[in-house]
């Protein structure tokens, strides 16, 4: 029996596993099965035609900042206007909004997913521009004005333009509290932008000849926190032809997705346009993200498939031992988790997807409360095996597998971000454990553990194991809220191997073609579930950090014997080339001083000579005997800043609450020693 395409098994859980010809029959708008299946073989056929092939290329190629124009891989542009002949951007999207002809399909948000894993498996970074896009729509769909809507909606769902989302600040990353971007009201009814934005994914580029930015920021008097937030759109190019006040400053260099442009974005009164009410852009953000999470759930899964493909062709052809590497039971084993996990998250990220489509078509309430609680399921679940597949997909290939040729480290890299944007997967946990168990004391979840039992007998422990920490999560969770949140990723985990078990037991029992693949999985795999949910939090502080002994190369000369961290101050002064007045003043100060916590991949704060508090640099800064080098994406902001910074003196031993607050922002809790 040859192993099924993921196009197949992509037809196959939409029609036989979540039944989407009985959803949208129900619905009154009828897709067949032969439907889905001409819409995926399509898709599979762009996918294979214009992105497999040039995936590498492109990644090799990367996006460029020339000049100020951003300039994307030449593959990309054919690719793009097939996306737009296709009609592929309005296939979910509304054909009408507020009685304006907007042009989309209307089509079920599963099946949008299933093409979003066929044409992300083909190329990553490519598909991040269509997903962004997708986001913009339905936020205009639900929050804009029906004048804004007519004036954006169409160019949207063509592809003709494309669309962002500008959350992130240096300052504020999870914490979008901190979002310090200004609108102020222009006197005309529109408003001026000025602010930086980080890490704006597809902000510029040469596929479209317009951009809507959709931008977070603060209106004059807003109060302060997330309830001062609100939501504008500003185009690239004016309706009048003009240039908007906003550009790209950067384009940030990164470990995978090196095709999709990862801009550092400069607003400097740019015209812009209110979207919803004032003070409540978060709530329209965030109604965009539930999609958006769900999407990037199905990033993980394409990277997943894509690790499969590459390592199944590798291990048919790579003799060793005198029989191709894939009869090696090893061999076997790898390919087996991989194609197994893989299509778990697929049948589970459907599964999300069709509650969607419930929810939006038929109006079932319960349909939306699965929506909640599965969404950060699969975003972060799907997204740590994707990491993990990606890396079995590597070691499938031994040494061929960590040099570029074969493609294998290029899954591995580009995967890594899904995992940390949309909402960090440490978020998604105690997203999942905060408010969707809490809310309703767990009712949905043991609803849903009930249905999972019901399912399979192999089924049970895991169920009965997810089913105390629920309870312990629920009790401890009111007394300890510490506890809790240190065992939310684990609960997450848990979950993941649970439901994912759950989705193979369907689709065993839908077709016996797939009954050996779900044997694996609940035989070998799905006593993951148990063991992680039998995980319970120790104390955080009592866990002890490796500080600095246990990382040589965290120590300086200087290092503080209480964190790690030590204070260096710059040699001279930093001549870093700001492109504009946005820039941070501290930035040129001769007496910029660093604390750092020494980690790694950890922090690096910034505080003036007499200054104002600690400023996040940002997330990385490599170390390198005593040349600390600070990343631009680092920096945050529009330059590049690079410089040597010796020691001045000895470091005091930081004050304890200092030394605490640094070690709360550590990614590992941590013990703080006292210095002897
Ligand atoms: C390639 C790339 C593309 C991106 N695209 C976009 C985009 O298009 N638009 C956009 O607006 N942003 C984008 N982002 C930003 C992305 O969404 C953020 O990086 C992400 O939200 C995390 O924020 P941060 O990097 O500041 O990390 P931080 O918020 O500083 O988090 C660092 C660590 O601390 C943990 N942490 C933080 N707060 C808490 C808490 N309260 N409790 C427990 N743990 C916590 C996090 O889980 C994480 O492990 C992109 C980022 C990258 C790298």
């Amino acid at each position: 029996m040859t192993a099924t395409t993921q196009a197949e098994d992509l037809v196959f859980g939409l029609t036989r596993v979540i039944d989407l010809p009985g959803l949208t029959a129900a619905g009154g708008a009828a897709l067949g099965a032969e439907d889905i299946a001409a819409i995926l073989g399509e898709a599979e056929k762009f996918a294979r035609d214009l992105l497999w092939p040039h995936s590498q290329a492109a990644d090799r190629e990367g996006a460029r900042l020339e000049n100020g124009v951003v300039r994307t891989p030449e593959s990309y542009k054919p690719a793009y206007r097939a996306w737009i002949e296709g009609g592929w951007q309005g296939l979910a999207a509304p054909a009408e909004v507020n009685g304006v002809e907007v042009g989309g399909q209307e089509l079920p948000q599963a099946l949008w997913m299933a093409v979003s894993e066929i044409v992300t498996s083909g190329d990553m970074s490519f598909s991040l521009c269509p997903l962004l896009s997708a986001g913009a729509i339905e936020a205009l769909a639900r929050f804009a004005t029906p004048a804004q809507q007519a004036a954006w909606l169409p160019k949207l769902v063509s592809g003709e333009w494309t669309g962002t989302m500008n959350l992130t600040e240096p300052q504020a990353g999870s914490d979008l509290s901190q979002v310090r971007t200004k609108a102020e009201p222009d006197g005309t009814g529109g408003y001026r932008i000025t602010g930086q934005k980080i890490y704006i994914t597809w902000g510029d580029h040469d596929l479209t000849e317009n951009t809507l930015h959709l931008i977070l920021a603060r209106l004059p008097d807003a109060p302060p926190g997330t309830r001062g937030i609100s939501l504008f759109a500003a185009p690239k190019v004016l309706p009048d032809g003009r240039r908007n006040a906003l550009r790209c400053g950067g384009l940030e260099k990164k470990m995978g997705i090196h095709a999709s442009p990862t801009c550092v974005m400069l607003y400097e009164g740019a015209e812009a346009e209110l979207v919803g009410e004032p003070n409540r852009g978060l709530n329209a953000m965030f109604a965009m993200m539930n999609a958006a999470r769900l999407g990037v759930g199905v990033e993980g899964v394409a990277q997943g498939a894509r690790a499969l493909a590459l390592a199944e062709a590798y291990a048919a052809e790579r003799v060793q031992g005198g029989q191709p590497i894939a009869r090696h039971a090893d061999v076997a084993r790898m390919l087996a988790e991989i194609r197994a996990i893989t299509l778990a998250g697929r049948l589970l990220a459907l599964e999300a997807g069709a509650a969607l489509d419930r929810h939006r078509l038929l109006g079932d309430a319960e349909a939306e409360a699965r929506v909640a609680l599965l969404t950060p399921i699969v975003k972060a679940w799907c997204t740590d095996r994707g990491v993990d597949c990606a890396s079995l997909g590597i070691q499938v290939h031994g040494g061929m597998g960590f040099v570029e040729d074969a493609g294998a480290a290029q899954v591995l890299r580009d995967a890594r971000i899904a995992p940390i944007y949309e909402g960090t997967n440490g978020i998604q946990a105690l997203d999942l454990v905060g408010r969707k168990l809490f809310r309703d004391g767990g009712a949905h979840m043991r609803g849903l553990l009930a249905e999972v039992k019901a399912a399979d007998p192999r089924l049970a422990e895991a169920v009965a194991a997810m089913t105390r920490a629920t309870d312990w999560m629920l009790e401890r969770g009111l007394k300890d809220a510490d506890a809790a949140q240190a065992s939310a990723a684990a609960y997450l985990d848990a979950a993941g191997w649970t439901l994912g078990g759950w989705m193979l037991a369907r689709a065993a029992a839908a077709d016996a073609r797939y009954a050996p693949l779900a044997g694996f999985y609940l035989a070998r795999l799905l006593p993951r579930a148990a063991s992680i949910s039998a995980t319970r939090a120790a104390k955080p502080k009592s866990i002890p950090c490796g500080g600095a002994k246990a990382h040589p190369v965290r120590r300086s000369r200087n290092a503080s014997p209480a964190t790690g961290a030590c204070s260096v101050v710059c040699k001279s002064r930093l001549t870093l080339p700001c492109q504009s007045g946005v820039g941070n003043p501290l930035v040129n100060s001769p007496k910029l001083r660093f604390i750092a916590t020494g980690n790694m991949c950890g922090w690096a704060f910034a505080r003036p000579g007499r200054g104002d508090g600690p400023v996040q640099l940002g997330s990385s800064m490599a170390i390198a005997g005593r040349t600390w080098t600070v990343p631009v994406a680092s920096a945050g902001r529009n330059c590049a800043p690079s410089g040597e910074f010796r020691p001045r003196r000895r470091a005091a031993p930081l004050p304890e609450q200092a030394a605490a607050r640094i070690c709360r922002r550590l990614t590992r809790p941590c013990r703080i020693d006292r210095p002897s």
